[in-house]
């Protein structure tokens, strides 16, 4: 029998092949779970349905988490189709390739708002629609941050300050949701090639630094991180709720 044999998880946050998301749900679907996928726009839809398909999902909803419209649709649709869900992996963060560069000083208004909204906000608008229907469940939501929220990092910027957040909500949702059982809790990986690292301004040399200065003296895989997600999501972290769990070969651990 599976980790998760017979679980429902929705997965946010599939763009391709190469997403953190992918290698999350390839894991939950080894270990016997039964998922459900959102897409983020019709461009999306055709590199995420083939995927999901591949692995025998039938689930596969648009949903775009600046849009509450979208949110209530999707868990209209889930709670039709399977009566619950238990797992929710949030695999989602944006912000404008302008302002993964230059100065943090120069973070405007309207960048940050967004930042904030889809890569911070979006995990309270989807735990608000879950908790109902995760509720006596043992229900698990995971959710992925990154370590330039507690140290600078170089172009990180506006997205350093909503990760902030983020785990911030992690800790928040996770004191209000404990009473239904639910555990909320988020891994920071370190850096790993994705659609959306690749627009951070000097991604190459976080992956040469972290290559030698770690303890592991590598970079992270998907795989590494799904492989967490997969424990977080089980049963066997049944005790934990509310942390940040580092999947990061080691790096966050060292001064100099
Ligand atoms: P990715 O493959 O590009 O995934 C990011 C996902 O966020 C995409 O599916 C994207 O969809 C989605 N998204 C953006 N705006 C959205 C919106 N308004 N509504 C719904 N979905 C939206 O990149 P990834 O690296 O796997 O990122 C997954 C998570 O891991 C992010 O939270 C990221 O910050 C975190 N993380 C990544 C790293 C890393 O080095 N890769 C390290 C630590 C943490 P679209 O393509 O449609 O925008």
């Amino acid at each position: 029998m599976g980790l998760v044999e017979g679980k429902k998880a929705i997965i946010f946050g599939v763009a391709n092949e190469k997403s953190i998301a992918w290698a999350i749900a390839q894991a939950l679907h080894k270990e016997g779970a039964k998922l459900a996928f959102t897409y983020a726009g019709e461009v999306l839809e055709s590199r995420v349905r083939p995927l999901a398909e591949g692995i025998g999902s039938q689930l596969i909803i648009p949903c775009d988490v600046t849009r509450d419209e979208d949110i209530d649709s999707l868990f209209d649709k889930v709670n039709g189709a399977w009566g619950g869900v238990d797992i929710l992996i949030h695999s989602i963060a944006f912000a404008k390739k302008e302002e993964l560069k230059g100065r943090f000083v120069d973070t405007s208004r309207e960048g940050f708002n967004l930042a904030m909204d889809i890569s911070a906000y979006s995990l309270i608008a989807l735990a608000k629609r879950a908790y109902p229907i995760m509720a006596g469940r043992k229900g698990s939501i995971v959710t992925m941050t990154y370590y330039g929220s507690e140290k600078v990092i170089p172009n990180y910027n506006v997205m350093g300050v909503a990760k902030a957040a983020l785990e911030a909500n992690v800790r928040y949702l996770s004191s209000d949701l404990g009473q239904d059982g639910i555990r909320v809790n988020a891994i920071s990986a370190g850096p790993i090639r994705t659609l959306s690292a690749m627009g951070i301004s000097g991604f190459r040399e976080m992956l040469n630094h972290v290559e030698t200065k770690s303890p592991l003296k590598r970079n992270v895989t998907a795989e590494d991180v799904a492989r967490t997600a997969l424990y977080l999501s089980s049963d066997l972290s049944s005790g934990i709720t509310g942390e940040i769990i580092y999947v990061d070969a080691g790096y966050n651990i060292i001064g100099m």
